[in-house]
């Protein structure tokens, strides 16, 4: 048995998303907001607690929050973000992550929802 595993044991929720069209935007589970505006530029609600793009292993977005949970956690990333990483920062079932893959597109970015914010 794995010990880190269950010390660690996941609850964040962790949903694959696939979107048909490139170029529509995907919105907040949790108000509904689209995360991007008609040119991409990311527009985050205050749901948004991080995006990691997960072929480059890198953020893209962190919100204030999400930085001091990264910083006070010193939990390092060099592979793809997931659930398990999330409740390693404190986060549990009021987060909802989704790993959006677009058409035509090789990427995939990982949107972590926090609906612990109202
Ligand atoms: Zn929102």
């Amino acid at each position: 048995m794995n010990l880190s595993s269950a010390l660690f044991t996941s609850r964040v929720s962790c949903a694959s998303v696939y979107q048909t069209a490139s170029v529509a935007a995907l919105c907040c589970p949790a108000c509904g907001f689209p995360q991007e505006d008609n040119r991409q530029v990311l527009q985050p609600c205050k749901h948004l607690a991080c995006v990691y793009d997960q072929e480059a292993a890198q953020f893209t977005f962190k919100s204030d929050d999400f930085k001091q949970r990264l910083a006070a956690s010193k939990t390092s990333l060099s592979d793809e973000l997931d659930g398990r990483t999330l409740s390693k920062l404190g986060y549990s079932d009021e987060m909802l992550a989704l790993d959006l893959t677009r058409a035509g597109c090789w990427s995939r970015e990982l949107f972590a929802f926090d609906f612990g914010i109202s």
